[in-house]
């Protein structure tokens, strides 16, 4: 009897424990109504997560500024590393702590639907269909909110709550301040030619940059040899511009390596005002040339480093291809004798963008 009643205890114990773990463990939900389920059973206390003060979730949060869909994040393997767990998880604890909310109906419908898709559905239900974006979607549900909040369902899109909304616009702002400033001592470095300060300026800035902190850090990191195509910029001047002022050129150079290091697609901002290259290039399409230049020597060197003696001109054949550039296209020469890129002949609006491909030969 005693035994029996043991075994009853011991059983009791383990369904008990099993429920338990059952309970805790997290999956990553796949689906709309698994979402939300999951939303329901987190325990907001034990998701508690220091937010304010992790790059990571501010970054994160920095996406819902208009409202965004949270089913956007069920594949997004990109931010699991940064944040350490499925984003839908970090997601769905921001929604218990109140951090994220649903997005009024309004915006859902501001969001999701064009003007002209406005104007069919008050045309089609009889109202008028005069007047601003805003006022047409009043309209709709002045008319039949039910309708319109039934229709809008599938969009479940969230955004920051009012006080989020504070600390993630100072974040976003001294972000915005942080990356001024270093460009501004980047630059700096640059006009001085301190290759090395203007390196370990950068370095510093993407060392505090979560998304280069992570495994993908290598996608993002494609620079190759700083110092190198720096000297090749400051040191190259790619024959096709040999007409511009050698005052002229420096300028193009330092606004080239702002466009190496921070990505920038135009120089405007950085270049005086009225600022004339003497080519017929546009400023941006010179420092593209000149950075186009640089990498492209730094491809040649490496191609002689291993031995390779020819190369093969891997050129582009659309409507934008000069016809200069046409001729070469596909021509093989030794390294020795190649011509530069960009092509010294080359009259393409938007720039050369002849490649030199090595021929490696196994025969
Ligand atoms: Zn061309």
């Amino acid at each position: 009897m005693f035994l029996l009643f043991l075994l009853g205890i011991l059983f009791f114990a383990y369904w008990y424990w099993k429920k338990n773990t059952k309970l805790k463990s997290i999956e990553i939900p796949t689906s709309k109504k698994e979402f939300n389920d999951k939303a329901k059973t987190i325990n907001p206390l034990k998701a508690e997560i220091d937010w304010k003060h992790s790059k990571a979730h501010l970054e994160l949060l920095k996406d819902f500024h208009f409202g965004r869909d949270i089913r956007d994040y069920q594949n997004a393997n990109y931010w699991k590393a940064i944040l350490k767990e499925s984003p839908l998880i970090t997601i769905n604890k921001f929604i218990s702590q109140g951090v994220l909310i649903p997005t009024t109906l309004n915006k859902k419908i501001e969001f999701h639907s064009t003007v002209n898709e406005l104007k069919i559905m008050l045309r089609e239900r009889g109202l008028k269909i005069s007047g601003r974006k805003n006022e047409l979607i009043a309209r709709l549900i002045e008319n039949n909110e039910q309708e319109m909040d039934d229709l809008y369902r599938i969009y479940e899109m969230y955004s920051w709550s009012e006080d989020v909304s504070i600390i993630v616009q100072n974040y976003i702002e001294e972000q915005k301040n942080i990356k001024q400033t270093t460009k501004n001592s980047v630059k700096k470095f640059l006009e001085k030619k301190d290759f090395k300060q203007a390196i370990k300026t950068v370095l510093e800035y993407e060392s505090q940059d979560v998304f280069l902190q992570e495994p993908n850090k290598s996608m993002f990191n494609i620079r190759g040899d700083e110092e190198e195509i720096l000297s090749f910029i400051f040191e190259a001047i790619p024959p096709i511009f040999n007409n511009i002022q050698l005052n002229d050129i420096h300028f193009i150079r330092v606004c080239t390596g702002m466009m190496y290091f921070f990505g920038e697609n135009t120089v405007r901002k950085l270049l005086p005002k009225d600022f004339i290259n003497g080519s017929h290039f546009s400023n941006d399409v010179v420092c593209r040339m000149f950075l186009f230049n640089a990498r492209n020597l730094q491809k040649l060197k490496e191609y002689k480093k291993f031995g390779l003696k020819e190369i093969k001109v891997l050129g582009t054949n659309d409507d934008l291809t000069c016809s200069e550039c046409k001729k070469i296209s596909g021509k093989t020469y030794l390294i020795d004798n190649a011509p530069q890129f960009p092509y010294h002949a080359c009259t393409c609006e938007m720039g050369c963008r002849c490649e030199p491909l090595p021929i490696t030969d196994y025969r």
